[in-house]
């Protein structure tokens, strides 16, 4: 199995702190490095993860707040620096092609290499064995969500179905699965015949900054693995901004079936081990499983279970 990987450069909102940097997600897929957000330093932290830029062909920002998309400059500076040729393609809300424009305006700098910017509004994208599906969450500004969604794969071909239609492994099989059916022993034989149940693609949903949401609950239906704003612990502790609790992340990942859930852009003023005891109280309420990603760890998609681990050297 293709293995993935969710690499988190930055897990803090607002502002960058000794512990942790502003918001950026690496989506590790068959070679290709995804990225969501840029938060200032994103290209930092991806020297430090050993991901390199070189391999990123697609950037999905959520909005235009500065902690999400200030290491815009600094990554697209790093491409020209190393010649980049390949094209690079950036995904937005709203006006990103203004921002964007005005990014690459600025210092003495002109790109080598082509930036094409696709403005989004609810979008379903598809790229060879996955889709990206675009969701506009609550934020008091155009703001959106994104959607990883791998292709389902077929079911595994069942050996007793083939010796009863005398199929063997070789191009007669590869024909079938391409074609989704062949003629065979003048009979038709379709590729559900020897096959068993679909198995369904992993499903990510990467919300950015939001406040509770209907569009939310709907897009991370049976996720695999939802990625939530919990930027407070409690209600005293938010202002009037469009953010979520720990308590709203879990009653979205509860009501929407997700596995696992990823508490996301806490505020700097928690310092890790408070947010995690307080966070861990009330997702163990809620029963919902998750955890509290740091900067620079790793959750690795194999065998339909989530393993987190830490990219630094000896873990933490
Ligand atoms: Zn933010
Ligand atoms: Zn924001």
């Amino acid at each position: 199995m293709d293995m993935l990987q969710v690499i988190f450069l930055g897990t803090g909102g607002i502002m960058p702190t000794r512990e942790r940097n502003v918001p950026a997600v690496a989506l590790r897929y068959k070679g290709e490095v995804i990225l969501f957000d840029v938060g200032e330093g994103t290209i930092r932290q991806m020297n430090t993860a050993k991901l390199s830029p070189m391999k990123v062909e697609k950037i999905f920002i959520t909005h235009f707040h500065g902690d999400h998309y200030l290491g815009l400059g600094g990554l697209i500076q790093t491409m020209n620096l190393w010649n980049r040729e390949k094209p690079l393609h950036i995904y937005g809300p709203k006006y990103t092609f203004e921002f964007v424009q005005n990014f690459i305006n600025s210092g003495f700098f002109r790109p080598v290499f082509d930036i094409h910017v696709h403005e989004l509004g609810e979008t379903r994208l598809k790229f060879g064995d996955y889709e990206i599906w675009s969701f506009k969450v609550e934020h008091g500004i155009p703001a959106l969500g994104y959607v990883f969604k791998e292709k389902d794969k077929r079911g595994k071909f069942l050996p007793e179905k083939l010796k009863q239609y005398g199929l063997k492994p070789g191009p007669m099989l590869g024909k079938l699965e391409r074609e989704g059916q062949i003629e065979w022993n003048g009979r038709i034989i379709r590729l559900e015949d020897v096959t068993g149940p679909r198995r369904r693609g992993v499903k990510i949903v990467y919300t950015g900054d939001t406040e509770p949401a209907e569009r939310v609950r709907l897009f991370s239906e049976r996720a695999d693995l939802l990625i939530h704003d919990a930027t407070y612990l409690s209600d005293e502790d938010r202002g009037d901004s469009y953010h979520s609790t720990v308590k709203e992340a879990c009653e979205t990942a509860k009501s929407s079936k997700v596995k696992l859930l990823a508490l996301f852009h806490r505020a700097f003023r928690y310092t890790y081990d408070e947010y995690l005891r307080e966070a861990s109280k009330i997702c163990r309420e809620f029963g919902v499983n998750f955890v509290v990603p740091r900067d620079f760890d790793v959750l690795t998609y194999k065998s339909g279970e989530w393993q987190l681990q830490s990219l630094l050297e000896g873990g933490r």
